[in-house]
């Protein structure tokens, strides 16, 4: 049943992303909104908005009964759960089909496997692709962690099987460590997620982190090549790119049928990513998550096959067969996200909300700005710091940074503290110029060569 009337159950850039996808395919959108929102541009920009709750997420976005009234009282016939908040949420999946209409994603049955990541880890290993060395399924205790950490070998990363954003996952250096890692990550993941479940991987250092997007009709499914996503401050990724620079083409093929062969093993329906490691020296690829949603840095592989991968997943929603065949989709020149946080890089990048007094978008060629602000909005303190993405494509990687600097160099953001000076930095940064980078870098280069001064100087500069 094609869709006419989306109920967009998320806020922010993603909100907006998705209103414009739907604008373009003739769909109503229904925008929802929390008291803390009424003032936003994703409100602003909707045919229709309902209001679903005081700020706390909690009570708003994150609140089933409420979403789905919503959805009711507007006479929506779909809901879009964007990213975060309820999108990976089997429970809420089921209940938007159990109500009659349609969720834009996979089935709940789909979610409940590739989103619990130690369930995921057993798909991809039926399937032959390699995974990280480390725990079958959840680790029941202690002491079962402390014999598979041996065994594995120190350091070993202690994961939530319901993790997400970087969220419930600690280091343990040592058999010592490893008490107090397992507690720690337990505590956080239960806060966060509900679920205090745990598994264990070998720490693999230097690593890339490189994910392939992957489209399927619950029928077939294909790829859409990769992005590389290395740079990332408290496993949260800052800058993203696509295609990933290390590959040969071999190791891109291998990589990207790999995500194929797990999609179609669930048979998949939707937009997602299939999340790696990637060892540079011995050329090796390891699964370590899904996502079963659209993500926050999907602009870049948008920039490099020209497909409008919201557009995709909402079609095949709406009851649409895959409308490209694997052939159809072609790699073209480099793209790069950097995200734009209301952050204070000069004080451990607290957050810093605020209304923004000017605003000065970049543009021209090849240069994108997916944004929730205008002037006069004011950034509230309630949700994630995420204020925009700025994305640019050229033909080479070498012309996309020079594209970038130049765009960063137009972007200006008056009210609110951003990341923005941080980007600037990295652009110039001679590493990132040649690419030489793993997942742990930029903490690295944070620590020494971004000194607080130099944070503030940039900031008063600009
Ligand atoms: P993606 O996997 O889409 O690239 P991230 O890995 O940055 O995005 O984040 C994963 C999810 O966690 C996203 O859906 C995002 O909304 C959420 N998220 C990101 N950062 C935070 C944060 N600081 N606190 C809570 N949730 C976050
Ligand atoms: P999340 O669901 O929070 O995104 P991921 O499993 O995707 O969690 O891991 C987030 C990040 O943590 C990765 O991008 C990578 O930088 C790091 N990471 C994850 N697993 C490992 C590992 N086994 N060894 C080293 N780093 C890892
Ligand atoms: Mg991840």
């Amino acid at each position: 049943m094609p869709i006419s009337r989306l109920l967009i159950a998320n806020r922010g850039e993603i909100a907006v992303r998705i209103q414009r996808a739907a604008r373009e395919l003739g769909i109503t959108t229904i925008q929802v909104y929390s008291a803390a929102d009424a003032e936003s541009l994703a409100v602003r920009m909707a045919d229709e908005a309902i209001n679903i709750g005081p700020f706390q997420a909690a009570k708003s976005y994150l609140n089933i009964e409420a979403v789905l009234a919503a959805a009711k009282a507007t006479g929506a016939d779909a809901i879009h759960p964007g990213y975060g908040f309820l999108s990976e949420n089997p429970v809420f999946a089921d209940a938007v089909e159990a109500a009659g209409l349609i969720f834009v994603g996979p089935k709940g049955e789909t979610i409940r496997t590739m989103g619990d990541k130690a369930a995921a880890r057993g798909a991809a290993q039926r399937v032959g692709v390699p995974v990280v060395p480390g725990s079958e399924g959840r680790v029941a205790d202690l002491d079962e962690a402390r014999r598979l950490a041996e065994k594995l070998g120190f350091p070993v990363m202690i994961k939530a099987s319901a993790g997400g954003g970087g969220r419930g996952i600690r280091v343990a250096e040592t058999a010592e460590a490893l008490g107090a890692a397992l507690d720690q990550a337990a505590a956080e993941a239960t806060a966060a997620f509900g679920d205090g479940g745990l598994y264990l991987e070998k720490f693999i250092g230097n690593a890339r982190h490189i994910e392939v997007q992957i489209l399927g009709d619950g029928v077939n499914a294909i790829h859409c090549y990769e992005r590389e996503c290395s740079l990332q401050r408290r496993r949260q990724k800052v800058w993203e790119e696509a295609p990933a620079a290390v590959l040969s083409l071999d190791v891109r093929e291998a990589l990207c049928a790999s995500a194929v062969a797990l999609a179609k093993s669930v048979s998949y329906r939707g937009a997602g990513t299939l999340e790696y490691l990637y060892d540079e020296k011995s050329q090796s690829f390891y699964f370590i998550e899904m996502n079963t949603r659209i993500q926050v840095e999907h602009p870049v592989t948008e920039m490099i096959t020209g497909i409008d991968l919201v557009r995709e997943m909402i079609s095949i929603a709406g009851g649409e067969p895959l409308r490209y065949q694997q052939s159809d989709v072609r790699l073209s020149g480099h793209a790069i996200e950097v995200r734009i946080n209301a952050e204070d890089g000069s004080h451990d990048f607290r957050p810093s909300p605020g209304k923004v007094t000017a605003l000065q978008v970049p543009g021209g060629m090849g240069t994108r700005f997916d944004t929730l602000l205008y002037a006069g909005y004011a950034v509230s303190p309630f949700y994630d710091s995420l204020l925009g993405k700025l994305i640019v494509w050229d033909t080479s990687r070498e012309m996309a940074l020079r594209r970038l600097g130049r765009a960063l160099g137009e972007l200006k953001i008056e009210g609110v503290i951003t990341t923005a000076p941080l980007h600037q930095r990295l652009v110039e940064a001679p590493e990132i110029r040649a690419g030489a980078f793993h997942t742990r870098w930029l903490e690295q280069w944070l620590t020494t060569k971004m000194k607080p001064q130099d944070a503030m100087m940039e900031q008063s500069s600009r």
